[in-house]
């Protein structure tokens, strides 16, 4: 087979698997093609690994290639239900996908999606972006090129991005916000402890699981709803206007509470205030827009497209917040920006401590090839994390940096991921699905 029947062979590879077609720079990087006698490239093995080297849950999805050596990696966290993405992997994916073709990416997605008949759900939503992932690696790795080059090439030098400062006080919310300054950061998200109230995002980090699994946690909105203005009252008093500042309400008011909440805000100037109401309360999105211009973010709970496309379409919010692994991975996020872009709604993935450093470097491959980039959430990975995840995207004066290696340039050593099990006693954290008002009646978490 001579380059012109490759060529004709392999669209699925694209530009991407033709490195002669490639500026040189990049060509002297890109693999060669493959020999005239190369069988396809297929998929061997599909495994799942389960670590917790910062004590929460990560699943982590691999995809094994007949090439030696050539494999990649997918984030699969839904750190509540970690052993269930672990069986669908397994036991259902993985006899779906052997010797398939890994470079077939979209195929791949849309086989998996509909394998299962009944389809979306974070289980199975988690599961189908792991593998999703795992592929845009392979594709990477194999034509020698980041996977934001794939998608089109960089849009930015870096990735802007927010972390939180929390704490019990004004005063310790204040103390936290300005160490994130300090450190290089231009945005940060500010949370508040209510007195007696297990609020959510103002308690420390790493707080340890606790096995009985019916503790209330004791949550009333109103105190809640009085405070936050004061909050942004004291911070912009006291760090100026300069500093972008986020708030998560987490879905936790009634709604009209929380329209209320976005109109005193109003003021402050918020970069942006995240999920003010639930996704079944998704029709009061409309009526929000229509007494406040404070921005809204939202989506971290989407599973599938009905939950976006109307909010998106009728511009009634301003930032799209989905959990990449949630939805359906790298092939599906890429279509959630682009119909973004089209009605001036803007990216901010979702990128706290349950989605896996491989997780957070496709976020960045993404932020970085997308033009209507918003903001990323972020954090610092410890010692431990960087230990399993050799090459994590790096944090530095606020910009999360990719590591310009082939795929999503970051890759997973399992013996060290081995030293950190996950837990399963408690098998989830038991406060999610426990907070309760006083009177004893369950609350949105
Ligand atoms: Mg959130």
């Amino acid at each position: 087979m001579n380059r012109r029947q490759w060529f004709l062979r392999v669209p699925a590879a694209g530009a991407a698997g033709l490195p002669w077609l490639l500026p040189p720079t990049i060509a002297a990087k890109a693999a060669d093609p493959p020999a005239a006698n190369a069988q396809p490239l297929k998929i061997t093995d599909v495994k799942t690994i389960l670590t917790a080297p910062a004590g929460i849950r990560l699943v982590v999805v691999k995809v094994v290639t007949s090439e030696p050596g050539l494999y990649g990696l997918g984030c699969a966290t839904f750190t509540q239900r970690a052993r269930a993405v672990e069986t669908a992997v397994d036991k259902f994916l993985k006899p779906f996908l052997i010797g398939k073709n890994p470079l077939n990416i979209e195929d791949t997605w849309q086989s998996v999606f509909l394998s299962s008949y009944w389809r979306n759900g974070p289980v199975l939503g988690n599961a189908l972006s792991g593998v999703d992932m795992a592929l845009w690696d392979i594709l990477g790795k194999r034509s020698g090129q980041p996977v934001y080059q794939l998608f089109g090439g960089k849009c930015r030098k870096a990735v802007d991005t927010y972390r939180h400062a929390s704490g019990d006080t004004l005063a310790a919310v204040e103390k936290a916000a300005r160490a994130l300054i300090d450190a290089g950061q231009r945005h940060v998200r500010i949370q508040v402890g209510i007195p007696g109230l297990e609020t959510y995002g103002s308690g420390p980090k790493g707080r340890k699981e606790e096995p009985g699994n019916a503790k209330e946690q004791v949550w009333e909105p109103r105190a809640y709803v009085r405070t936050v203005p004061k909050l942004f009252e004291h911070i912009r008093k006291q760090l100026g206007d300069e500093v972008e500042l986020l708030h998560d309400v987490h879905e936790r008011v009634p709604p009209i509470l929380a329209m209320q909440l976005a109109k005193d805000l109003e003021p402050f100037k918020l970069y942006f205030l995240e999920d003010p109401f639930s996704p079944e309360d998704i029709g009061y999105f409309e009526k929000l827009r229509a007494v406040t211009t404070t921005p809204i973010a939202m989506g971290e709970l989407f599973n599938n497209p009905n939950e976006w496309v109307g909010l998106v379409s009728h511009r009634l919010i301003d930032f799209i917040r989905i959990h990449i692994s949630q939805v359906g991975g790298l092939t599906m996020a890429r279509k959630v920006a682009a119909l973004c872009e089209f009605f001036g709604v803007r990216s901010a993935w979702h990128g706290p401590g349950d989605v896996s450093p491989v997780g957070h470097a496709a976020n960045v491959h993404l932020d970085l090839a997308i033009p209507n980039f918003g903001i990323q959430e972020a954090r610092l990975f410890t010692q431990m994390e960087q230990d399993a995840f050799p090459g994590c995207p790096e944090l530095k004066d606020g910009y999360y940096w990719a590591n310009d290696k082939p795929g999503l340039g970051i890759d997973l050593d399992e013996k060290v991921a081995a030293k950190f099990p996950i837990g399963d006693d408690p098998p989830f954290d038991y406060r999610w699905g426990n907070y309760r008002r006083k009177d004893g009646t369950i609350v949105k978490p």
